[in-house]
C-alpha cells in the first residue's frame, strides 16, 4: 500500500492509467491543431475531439454532440454559464437563485455578477444539506432568469433533488444551471430528462487530467444561447476561444466513459466501505456526527464532526499515513469556517472539528481496515490529551 493513503477524492483524483494510455499519443504523435483541418495533422486531432464529444454527449443524454463545449475545468464552465447567461438575459430580469452551499466558483461568480446588477437569492439548505423545493418555489419571482444549484456537494457529498429543480425551472421558463463537478460519472445523469439547461463538469474529479472540463449547453426546447465571456479564435461555437487541449479532451472522455461503466460497482463498494468506517468510529467515539443526509449522498463521501478533536491536529498527526481534508476551508487558503458546514447548522467550533474523507474507486478492504485503525488511534490519542 502506498502511504500516505489518499482519501481526498473530492479535491482531485489520480489519472487512471487507462486514461493516461489513451492520452499519450496526443502529445507528440497526433499533435495537430484541431482547427487546422486542411492539413492531415489537424484533421486527425479534430477527429479525436469529435469522438470525445460524441462519447461525452451520449453519456450525458445530450441531443447533439455540439451541446458539449470543452473548457479548462468546472470553474471556467461555471463562469461561462453564469456570466454568459446573465449578460444574455438580463434585459428579461436580473434575479438569480443559487443554494447557500455552492462551490466558490459559483458563489464568487455570482458575487461578481451582483456588481453587474444581478440580484442573487442564496437559498438555505436544511440540516441534512439538501434544499427544500418549497423554499425554491417561494424564491421564484417574475424576474428570475436563472437557477444555479449543484448536483452534489464537494464538502458533505449531499445530492440535490435535480429532477424536481429542473422540472420547476422548466415550468417557470427559468434557465437551470447545474454544477455537476462532483457528480458527473458517479451519478446517473440525463440532461434532457432532468431538464438541465447548462451543466458544468471537470476531468480531474473523475480520474482524468486536471485543466480540462466541459459545459453542456442545451440546444433543443429551449435553444439556450449565452454570451461569450472572452474572445479570440471563436473555437467551441465562439463560447470558449483558444486552442483546444486535445490530450485533455481525449482523457476527459475516456475517464467519464470508464467511470460510468464501473460506477454501479464502485458506488456499491464505497457505500459499504463508508458505512464500515463510520460504524467503527461511531462505536469507539459515540459523539461523532455524520454531516449530510444519510442516504442522498455520494457513496465515497464521509464528512465527520469529531467533538473535542481539531481536524488540523488530526491531519498533522496522521499525515504520514492518511491524506484527507479538514471539513472547513476546503477550497481556499483562507482559514475560515466552511460556509457549507455553517449552512447545515454547525457552530464555528464544530466546523474546525470536521474532517472530510473521500474514498477512491481504487479503495480496497485492506485500505479500509488501515484507515479505520489509523483514525481510531489518532482520534483516541488527541481526545485523551
Ligand atoms: N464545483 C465543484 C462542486 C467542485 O468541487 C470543484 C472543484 N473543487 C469545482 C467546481 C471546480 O472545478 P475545477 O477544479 O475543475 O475548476
Amino acid at each position: 500500500m502506498n502511504k500516505p493513503l489518499y482519501l481526498d477524492s473530492h479535491a482531485t483524483t489520480q489519472v487512471d492509467k487507462r486514461v493516461l494510455d489513451k492520452m499519450l499519443p496526443y502529445f507528440s504523435e497526433i499533435y495537430g491543431n484541431p482547427t487546422s483541418i486542411d492539413n492531415l495533422h489537424g484533421a486527425q486531432a479534430q477527429q479525436a475531439v469529435k469522438e470525445a464529444r460524441k462519447v461525452i454527449s451520449t453519456i450525458l443524454g445530450c441531443k447533439k454532440e455540439n451541446e458539449i463545449i470543452f473548457t479548462a475545468g468546472a470553474t471556467e464552465s461555471n463562469n461561462i454559464a453564469l456570466i454568459g447567461s446573465f449578460r444574455k438575459f438580463k434585459h428579461q430580469g436580473n434575479h438569480i437563485i443559487c443554494s447557500a452551499i455552492e462551490h466558490s466558483s459559483v458563489l464568487n461568480t455570482l458575487k461578481y455578477l451582483e456588481s453587474e446588477g444581478a440580484e442573487v437569492t442564496y437559498l438555505p439548505v436544511r440540516k441534512n444539506g439538501i434544499i427544500s423545493i418549497d423554499d425554491l418555489k417561494k424564491a421564484i419571482k417574475p424576474d428570475t432568469i436563472l437557477i444555479s444549484i449543484m448536483y452534489a456537494n464537494n464538502e458533505i457529498g449531499t445530492i440535490q433533488p435535480i429532477q424536481e429543480i429542473g422540472d420547476l425551472a422548466k415550468e417557470n421558463k427559468i434557465l437551470f444551471h447545474c454544477d455537476a463537478a462532483q457528480a458527473a460519472g458517479y451519478e446517473k445523469i440525463d440532461v434532457y430528462k432532468q431538464n438541465i439547461d447548462l451543466m458544468s463538469f471537470s476531468g480531474h474529479k473523475i480520474y482524468g487530467p486536471k485543466g480540462i472540463g466541459g459545459l453542456f449547453i442545451r440546444s433543443f426546447m429551449p435553444i439556450v444561447r449565452i454570451n461569450p465571456i472572452f474572445f479570440g479564435g471563436e473555437q467551441e461555437r465562439g463560447l470558449r476561444s483558444g486552442t483546444l487541449n486535445v490530450p485533455g479532451i481525449v482523457g476527459l472522455a475516456e475517464a467519464l466513459k470508464l467511470l460510468v461503466a464501473e460506477s454501479a460497482s464502485i458506488n456499491k463498494k464505497n457505500r459499504e466501505f463508508s458505512k464500515q468506517i463510520y460504524d467503527a468510529l461511531k462505536s469507539k467515539f459515540p459523539d461523532i456526527k455524520l454531516n449530510g443526509d444519510i442516504s442522498r449522498r455520494l457513496a465515497h463521501s464521509l464528512s465527520l464532526t469529531i467533538p473535542g478533536v481539531e481536524s488540523k491536529a488530526l491531519m498533522l498527526k496522521l499525515k504520514n499515513d492518511l491524506t484527507f481534508s479538514a471539513g472547513s476551508a476546503c477550497s481556499t487558503i483562507k482559514v475560515e469556517p466552511s460556509h457549507v458546514l455553517k449552512a447545515i447548522g454547525l457552530s464555528d467550533e464544530e466546523t474546525y472539528q470536521t474532517i472530510r474523507l473521500g474514498l477512491s474507486k481504487f479503495t480496497d478492504d485492506q485500505q479500509v481496515e488501515f484507515v479505520t485503525e489509523k483514525l481510531v488511534d489518532g482520534i483516541g490519542s488527541i481526545s485523551r490529551n
